[in-house]
């Protein structure tokens, strides 16, 4: 993959230039990464030097390896591995965060000899397993809540902390994770690195930065305008009980073969996917009620191309890393113009072009219009009304 800014860049900067070593060059060559993404450039020198960040940046902008490599670089210099109890502690908002963030230490650190344990716990499945795997962990990746349980019940002690992390901290705050995280603070050892990775700099993320982060080397990746551009915007309008059908003939006809759909509620989400798989469209739902496994199974064979829809709410499909979707269709728009732009800037990645469609009721043509204003960006909208969706 291409990063788009490395067409103007000079001198060019490498992985192993930025100070890493050759199991970890090795890791980044297999997984494609060529040069590396410019929040890499600016994170990992600082945090092999053992400074805190305060970066602003958002999914995409390859933010995770950027914390993810210098602290297995840490591992491969100096730091003990295989202690009793873990020495970086990752905190992330969502359950399938926790599972992806791992997933990357545990690709990247393939090659580091001693092996780096990286271990998920996450709630929604059984704590048990969790209590075994974080014995012995040297990274452990958490959902705040889940954190507390496994230290309620002595299953692990963060007395050795050397580096926090906290991913996507203005999501934790938003899914009102604060209190759990001031207990997972107080916790902590004095002494010690702290990453924090945030989409957005409000009150509350500065209010951390001001308690817990020392003189932090300050990192911002502003991508959304670029990433608007890679995107073609279209909205259909629509009368609401035409939508189900609409949604089909611009699947089959558009012969899509890749769409993640959003809608904002579960039972819509399940309806959709009942309507869909009827009338032979492969189709699945991720949302809050869905178990873990389920979940991430879907996602997998989303990701493995075997099912042609993905039907989300906002709250699953933020921090899920589905690179270079060719669709997204708003079936319903998001309330906040702010979760548009989210959600239509899962297409349109890097170098490649992606397309957002969003269907419109005549109710919601003036939300639209917000949306519209705030994005600064006019969406082109085709009348439906004479198509005729008979059969789908
Ligand atoms: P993130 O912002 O951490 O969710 O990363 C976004 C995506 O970019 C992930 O799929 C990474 O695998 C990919 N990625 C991260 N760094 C690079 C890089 N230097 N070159 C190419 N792809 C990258």
């Amino acid at each position: 993959m291409v990063d788009p800014s490395s067409g103007v860049e000079k001198n060019s900067v490498t992985f192993s230039s930025l100070g890493l070593s050759d199991p970890l060059v090795k890791a980044v060559a297999e997984q494609q990464y060529t040069t590396p993404y410019p929040i890499q450039k600016e994170a990992i020198p600082p945090i092999l030097r053992g400074k805190d960040i305060l970066g602003i940046a958002k999914t995409g902008s390859g933010k995770t390896a950027s914390f993810v490599l210098p602290i297995l670089e840490l591992f491969h210099r100096t730091k003990t591995v295989g202690g009793r109890y873990a020495s970086v502690l990752v905190l992330v908002p969502t359950r399938e965060l926790a599972g992806q963030v791992a997933g990357v230490f545990q690709e990247l650190g393939v090659h580091l000899f001693p092996k780096v344990k990286t271990v998920a716990v996450y709630g929604g499945v059984s704590i048990n397993p969790q209590m075994q795997a974080v014995y012995g962990a040297d990274i452990i990746v958490a959902t705040p809540g889940r954190l507390l349980d496994l230290l309620d019940q002595n299953a692990l002690r963060l007395s050795d902390v050397e580096i926090l992390v906290l991913d996507e901290a203005d999501k934790m705050l938003e899914l009102g994770f604060a209190d759990e995280m001031d207990r997972i603070f107080d916790l902590l050892p004095k002494k010690r690195q702290t990453i924090l990775f945030s989409a957005t700099l409000g009150d509350a993320i500065q209010h951390i930065n001001a308690t817990l982060l020392r003189s932090p080397t300050k990192i911002e990746v502003v991508e959304e305008a670029t990433n608007l551009d890679l995107i073609e915007q279209i909205a259909y309008k629509t009368e609401p009980e035409r939508k189900g059908p609409l949604l089909r003939y611009l699947i089959k006809t558009g012969q899509m073969k890749q769409v993640l759909v959003f809608v904002s509620s579960t039972r819509t989400a399940d309806n959709l996917v009942v309507k869909l798989n009827k009338n032979g469209i492969q189709a699945a739902a991720i949302h809050g009620q869905k178990g873990q496994n389920i979940r991430t199974d879907v996602l997998h064979q989303f990701k493995a191309g075997k099912l042609t829809v993905l039907v989300a709410t906002d709250l699953l499909a933020r921090g899920i890393d589905i690179q270079l979707l060719p669709y997204v269709i708003n079936f319903e728009l998001p309330r906040s113009p702010k979760d548009y732009v989210h959600r239509i800037g899962r297409t349109g990645r890097a170098e490649a072009t992606g397309k957002a469609i969003s269907l419109i009721t005549p109710d919601d043509q003036h939300h639209f219009k917000i949306i519209q204003k705030k994005m600064g960006k006019r969406v082109e909208q085709i009348d439906t009304a004479e198509l005729d969706l008979h059969g789908y």
